[in-house]
């Protein structure tokens, strides 16, 4: 059975431009090499907005070596890059942007959200990419809640959206470099869910509402619990109806070289990175039509 390694509270609280007020959950400044692939994660929200016809969010800024993979709760985000990439998404819904060589986005709540006002919750997770993949073009997937595959657990136990990954017949619908897990779980009081899961890989359990209990310790509302890699049996409790957010993959076992917004494995591909961005090689922001 696995057992817990650690469990990790916020860092702190910041805001992201004017629209994202983030926990910092876990970056590469303490965990990266304990959550490889996982780089970052910040968690925004739950917090209520009121309605505005104002742009809240963050404007263009620069990514290259790395994928940023936004998870909905509740609320909207509307992107766009200069890769081409870009859409709106909402409860349920999931961006999944892979930088790559480098794109310049810009990350505000949807207009339509942002008229309507009301709860906004989102999960951003910076996930990592293997050297040989850094420079991949950029790419943009757009996944509906309707396109995410779900599972019910055994017994009632609650229900699984498979953001990435797979387990049984299920498969995640998003295409990952290295083999990863990105479960949405919906939790029932009361009962014990039971995975199996690959040895030797990462896996930690993000609780974003209600609580756990695993390996006799309690994990409740934005708290993160990561596992020991050895064995593959993974068993908790579920103690209060809870929203869990599965994190796992295979660890990329390479140096890892990080600044601001850029994820590289040299502090020499960081200098190139800069400098390209300064020269403009990360294009720009087709104009709004
Ligand atoms: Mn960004």
């Amino acid at each position: 059975m696995k057992t817990v390694s650690l469990i990790k509270r916020s860092n702190g609280s910041h805001w992201v431009g004017d629209g994202f007020p983030v926990q910092s959950i876990f970056s590469y400044r303490d965990l990266a090499r304990e959550l490889s692939p996982f780089v970052l994660m910040d968690y925004a929200g739950p917090a209520d907005f009121a309605p505005t016809d104002e742009r809240r969010g963050v404007g263009a800024h620069p990514h290259r070596g790395f994928e940023t993979v936004t998870i909905v709760y509740a609320g909207g985000v509307s992107h766009r890059d200069s890769g081409g990439g870009g859409g709106t998404i909402g409860a349920g819904d999931v961006q999944w942007m892979t930088a790559g060589s480098g794109v310049v986005h810009e990350e505000f709540h949807s207009p339509e959200y942002a008229h309507r006002g009301g709860p906004f919750e989102m999960v951003q997770l910076w996930v990592n990419l293997p050297a040989k993949d850094k420079m991949t073009p950029p790419t943009y997937q757009g996944i509906t809640d309707a396109e995410i595959p779900r599972a019910t657990l055994p017994g009632g136990a609650g229900t699984v959206r498979f953001i990435a990954g797979e387990y049984g017949q299920a498969r995640g619908v998003a295409h990952t470099f290295t083999p990863m897990n990105v479960w949405d779980m919906r939790l029932n009081a009361g009962h014990t869910v039971h995975l199996e899961l690959p040895e030797g890989h990462t896996t930690a359990l993000f609780v974003l509402h209600g609580e756990i209990r695993i390996d006799d310790q309690r994990v409740g509302t934005a708290e993160l619990a990561l596992m020991e890699r050895n064995d593959s049996e993974l068993a908790f409790d579920v103690t209060d109806e809870a929203t869990v957010l599965l994190l796992g993959g295979e660890p990329i076992d390479e140096p890892l070289v990080a600044q601001g917004p850029f994820v590289m494995n040299t502090g020499a591909e960081i200098t190139q990175a800069i400098h390209d961005y300064q020269a403009g090689r990360f294009g720009r922001i087709p104009a709004a039509t």
